[in-house]
């Protein structure tokens, strides 16, 4: 079973334990997080009226970001997070432009600059460091099957408190991340415009449309980044050799 996170924003009080959690766990400079950035995977966003809403990498179930990188440096895990490898990402930042929901920020003015964003705590052995963070529950970690029966739940014995919607079960084709609250998405500030088919279905069909020479460019950039970084771990192992001889002659 795939695992996931629900938000309910019900139970927000705005405290920020999860943004100081998230900054710590992901060794980052404490810091007001107002939206997402190199070191910034989480903030809250104040709607005014003690509504407090999450933002985060929603993990979808069809990641757009995964299916536009030519070389698999991100990729959706069995076990729900959507995962990055630096060593494999070229810097083309495609997934930057992929993501519906605007997640994906770069290391700019880093020499060595990598994509950053929430890869739900999947490193880490206690899960989420938001949600064990979070002294209401509003932030909850657990299996995505059952957070939906929670959410339903919650939904239909309070009809009240909650507006009955779950954000994130059919969102771009479904996300790990969901939420509930007194609102509707759009009053929530949660963007609304992403529709409920897969982005990598329609990735794929704007592609077609692409013409063969931006593609072939771009497959060309692929190769000549893999050629260099091939160069480079030659000459790392030609130095450590070389090195390694003239320890020898010693
Ligand atoms: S929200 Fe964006 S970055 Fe996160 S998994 Fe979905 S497409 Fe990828
Ligand atoms: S799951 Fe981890 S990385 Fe993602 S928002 Fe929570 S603490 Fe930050
Ligand atoms: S820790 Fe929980 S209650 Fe506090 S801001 Fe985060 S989600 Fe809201």
């Amino acid at each position: 079973m795939a695992r996931g996170m629900l938000i309910d924003v019900t139970k927000c009080v705005g405290c920020g334990a999860c943004v100081e959690a998230c900054q710590q766990a992901n060794g980052q400079p404490p810091h007001e997080a107002r939206h997402f950035d190199q070191d910034t995977f989480t903030y809250l966003l104040d709607r005014g009226n003690d509504v407090y809403v999450r933002r985060l990498c929603m993990h979808c179930l069809n990641p757009a970001c995964a299916s536009a990188c030519p070389i698999g440096a991100l990729r959706k895990t069995a076990e729900g997070p959507v995962t990055y490898d630096p060593q494999r990402c070229m810097g083309c930042r495609y997934c930057m432009t992929a993501c519906p929901f605007g997640v994906p920020t770069y290391e700019w003015f880093s020499p060595a600059p990598r994509v950053r964003k929430c890869e739900m705590c999947a490193r880490r052995p206690q899960g989420p460091a938001c949600a064990e963070a979070c002294p209401t529950g509003a932030t909850q970690a657990g299996f995505r099957d059952q957070l939906v029966a929670e959410a339903q739940r919650r939904i239909q014995e309070d009809p009240k408190t909650y507006y009955p919607y779950i954000y994130g079960l059919r969102e771009a084709g479904g996300t790990s991340v969901l939420y509930i609250g007194p609102a509707e998405p759009e009053a929530l500030g949660l963007p609304t415009h992403v529709g409920f088919e897969p982005l990598p279905q329609l990735t794929w069909r704007a592609l077609k449309h692409v013409p063969d020479v931006v593609v072939f460019g771009g497959v060309l950039l692929s190769g000549f980044w893999w050629l260099t970084k091939r160069k480079e771990e030659v000459a790392r192992h030609e130095g450590a050799h070389k090195s390694k001889e003239v320890n020898h002659d010693r």
